[in-house]
């Protein structure tokens, strides 16, 4: 039996790992050559959470891409709050620019719904929607998202990038919380 994870107060149990993951990177990397190989998009992938999937779905995108860090936060411990502030900006000019926008997990759809009419202000020529995890019953908003890398139940999941107040991110595979019974 694999091990579960103690995160301050919290027990996880593993849920998806690694391999399965790059499994689905690589399969989502492959859809993305097809709309984007020529077309030089940038990846605009959403901090903190993203930073691991969006490294991996990078280098196994092999057509020319720019990568691009915004910070954008709604979440405290394991709900979202619903607020989302910007915390590092946007440097580049995506005026005609393909953007694919990299979050890890799409939950409430707050965090990205809030987003979308501040990138659509740049006339950007396209803008996609790739996130590695969603949670489609926690979803509030009409979000058109082009590429899911796995659909979730309504639980709280760490690793891979994920956090869960600050710690967590380094685990390679993604646990999910353990129902206390
Ligand atoms: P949304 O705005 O869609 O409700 O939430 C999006 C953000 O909340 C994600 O980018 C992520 O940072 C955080 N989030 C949502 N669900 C989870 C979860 O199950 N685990 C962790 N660690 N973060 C989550
Ligand atoms: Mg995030």
């Amino acid at each position: 039996m694999s091990k579960t994870v103690k995160i301050h107060d919290l027990v996880f149990e593993p849920y998806i790992k690694n391999v399965t993951i790059q499994k689905r990177v690589k399969e989502i990397a492959d859809a993305l050559a097809k709309d984007f190989s020529d077309k030089k998009p940038i990846f605009l992938a959403i901090l903190n959470g993203s930073f691991v999937f969006a490294a991996d779905l990078a280098r196994a995108c092999n057509f020319d891409h720019e990568v691009s860090f915004i910070k954008l936060t709604s979440y405290e411990g394991t709900t979202s709050t619903g607020k989302v502030t910007t915390q590092i900006g946007l440097q580049e000019d995506l005026t005609d620019r393909d953007v694919i926008i990299v979050e890890d997990i799409i939950d409430t759809g707050t965090t990205i719904y809030t987003f979308l009419p501040t990138l659509k202000a740049y006339n950007p020529k396209s803008i996609s929607v790739v996130s590695l995890l969603s949670k489609p019953s926690a979803l509030k908003y009409p979000l058109t998202m082009n590429h899911i890398g796995f659909e979730i139940p309504n639980k709280f999941v760490v690793g891979y990038g994920l956090d869960y107040n600050g710690l967590g991110r380094n685990l390679k595979d993604i646990y999910q919380l353990k129902e206390v019974k």
